[in-house]
């Protein structure tokens, strides 16, 4: 029975099953968890959290491998009332002190392998450890298993929350986004009825779920509209060609379309009964798209978002996905790009600052008033960091990290226009241009490439290449080959480490 005081996402979630026996989740084992299973091992799950002391408003952190005990982990997680907390599975001990003594969890799960690290860790904050791993074997699940499936939904309000997840810190210290019910809740229901969700569908899903593309957009979007998908441990090109025979969605980062196309299977035949491609979490490139239709008939829709606002805009469903844009803010959300000094809105198609606000985007920073203050405006605007601008038909078109900007001899340069320039130059794979300490200029615009091994580019053809295309103080002042650009398990350029390895390059 649904129980409408009850915004415990949760509760959105299931109260209203009609059919316990629907597939909720397929392995590559063969495992098949239907809702009802999975609800009840939720159920199992919460009353161990409880057994261990959790109690509503309580962090329970996890850093667990990928795996169906580890979804159910959150659900459950949300079911007690506690509030969920997931680390990227590449953070180390040593990155992981300060997460632990920072959100000061109650319990802290953890891969078998881990159990003696974190043990330092927990006793610092007084929280317990429970294992498991990537099998969905470990004291968590094994406690489970003596556990009864019956839990009662702790109720919470709209506004209690349900998570805080990390943001990737690549400058200064890593904040926690505060995510409540109804943020995930809302924003998950309106992707269910823009992507067009049905019972019928069956995703692909090889996002890891530490990450809110994966944790939240892919799996809480399923969950809501009774899908099912088939959970893989990571991107596997091959396998993923072989199941689009039997499913009908694929969201992804650009990496996985990128590898996609490289394999010859990827064609109008193997993809003919998918219904719709995904990305985000980083920029896909507008001759990826392009290639993509070229390949398959299918133009992937794009969409943006951050961990701290669930989803902001999306490429429609019917009308026109537009290469290299981001579409048009989701129902409820309201995008606007400001001047980044006066916080005055711009006219269309000038850039500036994306600023959002709407029931998607968070509550604010973990134990950080003073951010939190600092990044939204008066009027609840949030301040996403992203630069870019709002065309004429309402598309927005993301042009980088306000961080990534480039200020050379006092202009600014966005370092996507000088990568279309050069992505679009034959031999060109992809390029990543950054701002490094300059002597003369402040930053010295620098530009680094992958190009085909064939193509025979060098430095100064391609200077040359763009010279009479860019205003002079756009100009690269050195240009980079290398074989790949550092990415992050996302798929996002690390800008960071680029600016690190060339940042003496104009030493004097
Ligand atoms: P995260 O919090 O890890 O999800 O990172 C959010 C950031 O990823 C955003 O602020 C954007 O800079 C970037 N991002 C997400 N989706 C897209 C997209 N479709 N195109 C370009 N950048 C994106």
């Amino acid at each position: 029975m649904t129980n409408t005081t009850n915004a415990n996402l949760f509760s959105r979630l299931f109260d209203d099953l009609d059919d316990a026996a629907r597939l909720a989740i397929e392995t590559p084992e063969g495992d098949h968890i239907s809702y009802g299973d999975l609800i009840a091992f939720a159920g199992r799950i919460a009353n161990v959290l409880v057994a261990r002391g959790v109690k509503p408003g309580d962090r329970v952190a996890a850093q667990t491998e990928k795996s169906v005990p580890g979804l159910v982990l959150y659900l459950a997680t949300v079911r007690a009332g506690a509030v969920y907390l997931p680390l990227n599975t590449a953070y180390t001990l040593n990155e992981l002190d300060y997460f632990i003594s920072d959100a000061e969890p109650s319990l802290i799960v953890c891969d078998p392998s881990r159990a003696e690290g974190f043990a330092s860790l927990a006793a610092k904050v007084g929280a317990k450890v429970e294992t498991l791993g990537a099998d969905g074997k470990g004291s968590l699940t094994d406690a489970a298993a003596k556990e009864k499936p019956d839990f009662a939904t702790v109720a919470r309000a709209d506004g209690d929350l349900a998570a805080i997840l990390y943001t990737s810190g690549t400058t200064g210290r890593s904040k926690g986004a505060m995510l409540t019910h109804d943020n995930l809740a809302s924003n998950s229901l309106s992707l269910v009825s823009y992507w067009r969700f049905t019972d019928k569908d069956v995703l692909i899903h090889a996002l890891p779920i530490y990450h809110t593309h994966g944790l939240f957009v892919a799996s809480n979007v399923t969950l809501f509209a009774r899908a099912s998908m088939i959970f893989l441990p990571k991107l596997d090109p091959e396998r993923i060609i072989t199941l689009m025979a039997r499913v009908t969605v694929l969201m992804g980062v650009p990496t996985f379309y990128t590898r996609l196309l490289q394999s010859a299977n990827l064609t109008k035949e193997s993809t003919a009964h998918m219904r719709l491609f995904i990305s985000g979490s980083a920029p896909l490139l507008a001759d990826t798209h392009r290639e993509w239709f070229a390949r398959t008939g299918h133009a992937v829709l794009e969409r943006y978002g951050m961990t701290e606002t669930n989803m902001n805009t999306s490429n429609p469903y019917d009308g026109e996905r537009v290469p290299g844009a981001v579409g048009q803010a989701l129902p409820g959300v309201s995008v606007r790009v400001t001047d980044p000094e006066t916080g005055k809105e711009m006219a269309p198609d000038t850039i500036g600052m994306i600023e959002v606000k709407g029931p998607n985007v968070f509550k604010g920073y973990w134990r950080m008033p003073e951010k939190t203050k600092a990044e939204f405006r008066d009027d609840g605007f949030f301040i996403t960091g992203d630069l870019g601008k709002i065309d004429a038909k309402g598309y927005v078109h993301i042009l980088g990290r306000g961080k990534d900007l480039v200020i050379s001899g006092g202009f600014n340069v966005y370092p996507k226009e000088i990568e279309s320039e050069i992505d679009a130059m034959a031999g060109v794979v992809e390029s990543a241009v950054i701002g490094v300490p300059h002597a003369d200029f402040g930053e010295g615009v620098t530009a680094v490439v992958v190009s085909d091994k064939n193509a025979g580019l060098t430095e100064a053809g391609i200077i040359a290449a763009l010279d009479g295309r860019i205003a002079k103080f756009k100009m690269p002042k050195r240009v980079f080959f290398v074989d790949d650009l550092p990415r992050n398990t996302m798929g996002k350029v690390q800008k960071n480490v680029l600016r690190d390895t060339y940042g003496k390059i104009y030493a004097k």
